[in-house]
């Protein structure tokens, strides 16, 4: 039998499922769902004391959260599928129809005419099962071709249930949300710790940070250890803020460990480089040489689009800082 408009699209229509009373509340579901994945937040968070001390980059966060779910996501799916109703649709059964040698016949015509006919009751009744309905209705959704259909050994009823019961289940509970959460709070942590603006640092300086925090450097394995940029007194193999648990350690993915603030739209690029080339002159004219972008490209990397110069306000009194660090440094040189 086919259904009047095309069955193929609407797919699992036929079936009632129903989260029982999320289906009718869905504010509900959503809210029960968002706790569940909050509660697999707070019990992942357990396992370390700060997310951001305990995961170096986001990708790090990703792999341990897809690693510490995977058992809770069973449980999620488990206890959802408990909650959902299977069952056939009559709405949509009542439309079923076949267009045949007999004329235009509906599921509920061809009772009748079963009846008309003196097939036996409990013959009718066994066909009209719902059970068995169950079985043709689902195996007529996957092999739409009556040859195909016939040709193969039916599932059983508990069989296709099962299916039914994982595809209303799938979709509702999803991995990337759990991560969602626990990246905004990472996010969150990052974004607070590296607020200030990295300022130059001598090489001097840097081995008596690291070794106060038991880093093995010595002015003799200094460049062995460090990438540093002489001109612009940076580190660049590892994080430059004092207040970042990972500051001076050395970890091989450092970039995928700043990236999240590259991602912002307002990000200073070349800030140390213009404001080391441009140290005898204003902020202001840093800032402005900074918001077009014009160095940020220079190294074969895409080129950024400009930012809007207000945008950095709340950067010049770290600048002002800045250039006057370089300033020092130029007379030096
Ligand atoms: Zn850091
Ligand atoms: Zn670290």
């Amino acid at each position: 039998m086919e259904e009047e408009s095309d069955a193929e699209e609407q797919g699992f229509q036929f079936f009632e499922c129903s989260f029982l009373e999320f289906i009718r509340y869905p504010e509900k579901k959503k809210a029960w769902l968002e706790k569940f994945y909050k509660n697999v937040v707070e019990d992942f968070k357990k396992s370390s004391r700060n997310l951001l001390e305990t995961y170096f980059t986001l990708d790090d966060l990703r792999a341990a959260i897809k690693k510490h779910v995977s058992s809770d996501l069973n449980t999620l799916a488990n206890s959802l599928t408990e909650q959902i109703t299977i069952a056939l649709c009559w709405n949509k059964m009542g439309h079923l129809k076949n267009l045949a040698s007999c004329g235009n016949v509906r599921l509920s015509d061809f009772k009748a005419w079963a009846m008309e006919m003196q097939v036996e009751e409990s013959t009718i009744a066994a066909a009209y099962d719902e059970r068995q309905l169950f079985v043709h209705v689902c195996e007529g959704l996957k092999y739409p071709s009556s040859r195909e259909r016939l040709g193969r050994e039916p599932k059983t009823y508990e069989e296709l249930f099962q299916v039914c019961q994982e595809e209303s289940y799938s979709g509702n509970c999803q991995l990337s949300q759990i991560e969602k959460y626990a990246e905004d709070e990472w996010r969150a942590l990052y974004t607070e710790a590296h607020k200030p603006l990295v300022m130059p640092i001598s090489p001097h300086q840097v081995i008596e940070a690291a070794q106060a925090r038991s880093i093995q450097v010595t002015e003799e394995s200094f460049l062995q250890v460090y990438r540093y940029d002489k001109k612009l007194k940076l580190v660049r193999n590892a994080c430059r803020i004092p207040d970042c648990p990972h500051y001076l350690i050395l970890h091989r993915n450092f970039n995928q460990h700043i990236s999240v603030e590259r991602e912002r739209s307002n990000f200073p690029h070349a800030l140390h480089l213009m404001s080391h080339d441009l140290s005898d002159q204003s902020v202001e004219a840093v800032v402005q040489e900074v918001a077009t972008c014009s160095q940020a490209g220079r190294q074969k990397r895409r080129k950024p689009s400009p930012i809007e110069p207000s945008s950095l306000d709340p950067l010049c009194d770290e600048i002002q800082v800045l250039l006057q660090e370089y300033k020092k440094d130029s007379g030096e040189v």
